[in-house]
């Protein structure tokens, strides 16, 4: 009988080595076969060369990626399979120094035996024996792939460049067309609006007053496609001057109510009590968004009240967040309808289009003039009751607020009284546009002499007799840039008369240019008799004309 073996019998010590040696012999080889499988299945080449820059390994992915059997290959060095201007950089990736921070790899180009080549992100590691491991990812899709990214891209900025251009292109046609346009369109309203004053048999008033209305209407049209081109192509820029908000808002008011009264719509203007009135920023864009919207609310209303009703939400340090609502009891909008609106040309319905008439710019331009004053522009609205347009902004409230306090009533007192005295020197070719200003000029009590070009203009006011000169800029031979240049001349070191620009031009910068050349404000045509009346009065300030 077998005497069970001690521990340290030196038999079992053998067996026990054998056994386990022969199991991790085993275990080795499955482990090798694994990794075998892993790096021939690999997508990725695998390689190492020798201390002489030889291959002596290389994975099956080497013939797929560059077509050469892997045997035919070993014992050659990397760069017998790379072009020659890759070298730099394959020896760079070999030494440990091309990895490229952005990349993460440095990229070569492979050579197949067809004589293609194909882009491979390389990334080598240096070995302690002088030889070198490392990977070679075949990228030639995405290379492309990033290629033609990059192309769509460069043709996408290149439309956009296009694209831009013929915008400006258009917009510049549509200013001059409008420019063409407005001035004979300037004659044809002032003719219509003098005859309608006039005293005339009721058939012949009635056709005045429909062409002083079909101008008028005009007249919008051509303004809404021109504002809203000029905003398109990003050339409308707005101003931020000190203001008066009610007073604005009054002016907006007093222009519209009567068109509400006619329909039998009652009409209200509301300022917030304890609302600061003196803001710094664009009465003349703010002006335009309220006249749009409170004529909009008019347009749609057959009964009821109209009311343009402006409060403050919040008053910060130095400015104000103003809320302007034009409210309307007119047929409302419904609710799937009004996110739509402020997009071009949208009418939410035909047949009121039809009933109404529009373009459908109007919201759009709002929109789009709110957010150039950094503001918001919204409605609410229920259909056969009525809406509510409300436009937000946050104004810098004017230095001058504290001391304007009680000030305003006054102003508008003495706004005629002060036009009415002056002497003014008009500068103007066209003899409608001519005939039409001295007569709005004599209607408000100045006293006008007129130039008929730049030189008449430079030697009138020689005679220094004048408090005010209006000059036409596109005047024959000498220009109302130059005759206003010669003026200031002449008058260096004397007392220096206001020049205000008249001009039909609506290009943004005009007003700069006009200035630029010493001019003193600028007055849009087709000329109104009430901003005539302000801007004489503005740039004579309290200088007391005679007259
Ligand atoms: P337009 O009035 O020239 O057609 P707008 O952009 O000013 O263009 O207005 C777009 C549309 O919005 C109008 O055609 C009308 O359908 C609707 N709308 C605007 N304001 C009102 C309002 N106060 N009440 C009802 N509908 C309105």
């Amino acid at each position: 009988m077998d005497e069970p073996r001690k521990k340290d019998d030196p038999l079992l010590a053998t067996d026990l080595h054998v056994e386990a040696t022969y199991r991790l012999t085993e275990a080795l080889v499955q482990a090798e076969n694994r990794m075998r499988r892993r790096i021939e299945l690999l997508s990725e080449v695998i390689f190492e060369t020798d201390a002489t820059g030889a291959l002596v390994f290389l994975n099956p992915a080497w013939e797929k990626v560059v077509g050469r059997p892997v045997g035919e290959s070993l014992g050659s060095p990397v760069s017998r399979f790379v072009p020659q201007e890759d070298w730099p950089t394959l020896t760079a990736a070999m030494t440990g120094g091309g990895v490229s921070p952005s990349v993460g790899q440095s990229q070569i180009r492979l050579i197949r035996s067809d004589g293609r080549t194909v882009w491979a992100a390389i990334l080598a590691t240096p070995m302690p024996d002088g030889g070198v491991v490392g990977t070679l990812r075949d990228i030639t899709g995405v290379r492309r792939y990033q290629r033609e990214l990059e192309a769509a891209k460069e043709s996408a900025e290149r439309m956009a460049v296009t694209a831009q251009a013929a915008n400006r292109a258009k917009s510049e046609f549509l200013a001059t067309m409008s420019h063409e346009i407005r001035t004979p369109l300037n004659g044809i309203m002032g003719m219509a609006e003098l005859l309608v004053d006039s005293p005339l048999p009721s058939k012949q008033r009635q056709y005045a007053e429909i062409v002083h209305v079909s101008g008028k209407a005009l007249l919008s049209v051509i303004n809404d496609i021109l504002d809203y081109s000029k905003i398109e192509a990003g050339m409308l820029a707005t101003e931020t001057l000190p203001f008066d908000l009610h007073t604005v808002l009054e002016q907006a008011s007093e222009l519209l109510r009567p068109r509400a009264l006619e329909k039998g719509v009652g009409f209200g203007l509301s300022y917030a009590e304890g609302m600061p009135r003196r803001f710094l920023g664009d009465a003349g864009r703010i002006r335009q968004v309220i006249l749009n919207l409170t004529g909009n609310a008019i347009k749609f209303t057959e009964k009821g009240r109209v009311s343009v009703v402006a409060s403050c939400v919040e008053r910060g340090k130095g400015d104000a967040l103003i809320r302007m609502a034009v409210e309307d009891t007119g047929i409302g909008i419904p609710d799937h309808l009004q996110s739509r609106l402020f997009e071009k040309f949208f009418q939410a319905d035909s047949s009121t289009t039809r009933r109404y008439g529009g373009t459908g710019l109007g919201l759009a331009i709002c929109k789009r003039l709110a957010a150039l004053m950094g503001g918001d522009i919204g409605v609410e609205s229920k259909v056969g009751q009525g809406s509510t347009f409300w436009v937000t902004l946050r104004l810098p409230i004017d230095p001058a607020e504290a001391t304007a306090a009680g000030g305003a009533a006054e102003e508008s007192a003495r706004e005629a009284a002060e036009a009415a005295r002056c002497r003014v020197l008009l500068v103007e070719d066209n003899p409608t546009n001519q005939f039409l200003a001295e007569e709005y000029l004599r209607r408000i009590g100045c006293a006008v002499v007129v130039a008929r070009n730049g030189h008449d203009a430079v030697r009138l006011a020689a005679g220094r007799d004048f408090d005010v000169i209006l000059m036409d800029c596109h005047l024959p031979g000498l220009d109302g840039f130059g005759a206003t240049a010669q003026i200031r001349r002449q008058e260096a070191g004397r007392g220096r008369i206001p020049i205000v620009a008249l001009t039909a031009n609506a290009m943004p910068g005009d007003r700069e240019r006009c200035l630029a050349a010493g001019m003193d404000d600028y007055l849009g045509k087709p000329i109104s008799l009430q901003e005539l009346t302000r801007c004489i009065r503005r740039v004579t300030g309290e200088k007391r004309p005679v007259g």
